[in-house]
């Protein structure tokens, strides 16, 4: 790939020393809130969580291209851990494009020095893929903005200070009535609902939040009225690499568990590796896990250079999620009836990698938004 900076090396290094030190308690056996929590402030207490904030905001101020160093470097030891500290980090971007002056300082600042979470409020029941259709609604009222709606799917849910809720205002209106809000789940109206079950989530906790009249200020508006979904769009556009580069680094390290297995583990006489049943499937992913990173790092660039990257990022996210579930399917046969163990960790890593199809939006998804710049 592109040689890295003596900086960026030094940044993965670093995270490469983080996640030996963390390893066992990381990425070792466990879920829930517990689990979750714990994790998540492993991560913040070393400013995982803050990358892309600012210095002066008491983030690391990171460009794209060295968060996606560190994020790729991290999950190729901690696969499937990320997703609460990303969570945080999309939500921070968010605020970047929407808030301005002492708002923006203020918020950026607390989650970076505080070490806090965020959870980012968009899929419900009925508006899944097809996000125009949220029926969550923020009507005006004498104090601001009045929220009623239930969200089914948030990150982060039961650990954040602070939810950004995408809500319709008026509902009619679709794409160009969307909103987003800055909401604090502390106040009178918000529900957090139980964490998801242990088999639905590993390494971050996730579960409902319904809001009935949550009553905020005009303040809490993210930028324009009316310009909820441009702002998604390109926080969406901006995720799906960070995404791209987090299944790079999970493939990773599949792809040395099952080198490593084939390698030493000898059938017939001769190592698995010998047979080309499993050798080309192993020269395949190695190709794919490249083609992977490279396209990661080209959006994550094009981000940093301020050009387009919205056809990029869809195309980096959808082939590093496919390639990570397909390697993580080849590595469950290959790994013969170890893979059957609940305990072994390919398991986890399979899991984790079908739940990275849907996270910033389905392959479908990533295929229409291609499909549209073609
Ligand atoms: C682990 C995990 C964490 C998540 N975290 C969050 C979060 O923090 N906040 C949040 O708001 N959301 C979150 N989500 C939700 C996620 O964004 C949605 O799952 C995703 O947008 C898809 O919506 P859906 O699941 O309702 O599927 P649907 O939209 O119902 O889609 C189901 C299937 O139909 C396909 N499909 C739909 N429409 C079309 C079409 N027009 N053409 C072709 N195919 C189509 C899809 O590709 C998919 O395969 C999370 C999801 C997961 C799995």
């Amino acid at each position: 790939m592109f040689p890295l900076s003596d900086e960026q090396q030094l940044l993965v290094r670093k995270a490469e020393r983080f996640a030996e030190k963390h390893a066992r308690s990381l990425a070792g056996s466990g879920s829930g809130l517990k689990k979750a929590k714990a994790v998540y402030e492993a991560y913040a207490k070393a400013g995982y969580h803050a990358l892309l904030i600012p210095k002066e905001f008491k983030g690391q101020g990171l460009d794209y291209v060295s968060t996606g160093l560190v994020y790729e470097a991290l999950s190729s030891r901690l696969p499937g851990t990320l997703n609460g500290p990303v969570t945080t980090a999309h939500c921070a971007e968010m605020m970047k494009i929407g808030l301005t002056g002492n708002h923006l300082s203020r918020h950026l600042s607390s989650i970076a020095a505080h070490k806090l979470a965020a959870g980012f409020c968009l899929t419900e029941e009925g508006a899944g893929s097809d996000i125009a259709s949220v029926t969550t609604t923020a009507k005006r009222s004498k104090r601001g903005f009045a929220i009623s709606g239930k969200k089914s799917i948030v990150i982060n849910h039961a650990l954040a200070s602070y939810l950004i809720v995408f809500a319709a205002s008026p509902p009619s209106k679709g794409r160009a009535g969307l909103n987003a809000f800055i909401v604090d789940p502390h106040l009178p109206g918000v529900t957090i609902g139980d964490a998801y079950g242990p088999h639905e989530s590993s390494g971050s906790v996730m579960g409902e939040v319904v809001f009935d009249n949550v009553t905020v200020p005009e303040e809490s508006l993210l930028g324009e009225e009316g310009s909820g979904y441009l702002l998604l769009m390109e926080t969406l556009d901006k995720g799906r690499p960070i995404v791209a580069a987090c299944c790079a680094g999970s493939a990773r390290r599949v792809f040395d568990m099952v080198l490593g297995h084939a390698k030493n583990r000898s059938q017939f006489g001769k190592p698995l590796f010998s047979f080309q049943g499993i050798s080309f499937p192993l020269a395949e992913y190695a190709t794919r896990l490249q083609a992977s990173r490279l396209l990661a790092f080209d959006a994550l660039s094009r981000i940093d250079a301020g050009l387009t990257f919205s056809l990029e990022a869809s195309m980096a996210k959808l082939y590093a999620s496919e390639t990570l579930l397909g390697l993580a399917s080849f590595a469950m046969e290959a790994l013969g009836y170890r893979a059957a163990f609940e305990s072994h960790e390919i398991r986890r890593i399979h899991h984790d990698a079908q739940l990275m199809m849907s996270i910033d939006g389905t392959a479908n998804v990533q295929k229409m938004v291609i499909a549209s710049q073609l």
